[in-house]
């Protein structure tokens, strides 16, 4: 089979180009397996992120066939073509070949405050959660960070100051805990056309994700519990 797969390196490439290689896939052989067998066997050169290859560090998210998905969890045989055609996320910058530089990502994550506020001491017993309202984040609890939504997004692609969609459904997940006690001036952070205002509700996210997270489904919760929030202040206001 034809690998043909872009390369570039920042250090001394103007531009980036495509590489072929030919080689012959074992049964059931994920991209990510073929890109590591065509380095160990042909191209030492080659550069790509990995870690665990089974859809957990979210490290491997790549356009396949231009698809973006994880290259861990796609199999060759299923592309059913004989080419395959592999190049790196889109949205951020190329640093070798298939790595990109994820920095724009983390942070826009970062601005969310991605971590549990609970103030004050924390119980002996550890903070009881009833399961009912747990069911309710766990949807989001399943994002791995792979950054395919963020790269898949066309906000993201004309406006490099959106927040995106991975951190938007982080931010909607916290305030679904109801260990969270975050103000809601958290909220109003991306009360904004860099934030919730800026989706275009196009659902790219959603059909891109490899966890089934939803993004979308997230933002629209937020954009919700937003215009909710300011609501009620405007009612509590003193005439
Ligand atoms: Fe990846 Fe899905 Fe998380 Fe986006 S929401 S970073 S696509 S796992």
């Amino acid at each position: 089979m034809t690998f043909k797969i872009l390369r570039f390196d920042a250090q001394k490439d103007n531009r980036p180009y495509f590489q072929v290689y030919r080689h012959v896939p074992k049964p059931h052989e994920t991209v990510l397996e073929a890109l590591k067998d065509i380095r160990d066997q042909q191209d030492p050169s080659l550069s790509f992120r990995y870690s665990c290859r089974e859809a957990v560090c979210g490290s491997c998210g790549m356009v396949i066939n231009g698809r973006i998905c994880l290259a861990c969890r796609t199999q060759v045989g299923d592309l059913g073509a004989n080419e395959v055609v592999i190049e790196p996320l889109p949205n951020l910058e190329i640093q070798k070949d298939l790595i990109v530089d994820l920095k724009p990502f983390w942070d826009a994550y970062r601005k969310v405050e991605p971590f549990l506020q609970a103030p004050g001491d924390v119980p002996e017993k550890g903070h009881v959660v009833a399961e009912k309202d747990m069911e309710k984040v766990f949807q989001y609890i399943t994002c791995i960070l792979c950054a395919c939504c963020y790269s898949a997004c066309p906000v993201a692609t004309r406006d490099g100051r959106y927040v995106g969609p991975a951190a938007l459904a982080k931010l909607y997940r916290f305030t679904l805990d109801p260990r969270d006690r975050r103000p809601f001036s958290a909220l109003e952070r991306v009360d904004g056309p860099d934030g919730v205002w800026g989706c275009d509700t196009v659902f790219r996210c959603n059909d891109i994700c490899p966890k089934d997270v939803r993004p979308a489904d997230g933002i629209e919760g937020l954009r919700r519990k937003i215009i909710a929030g300011k609501t009620k202040r405007l009612f509590r206001r003193k005439p």
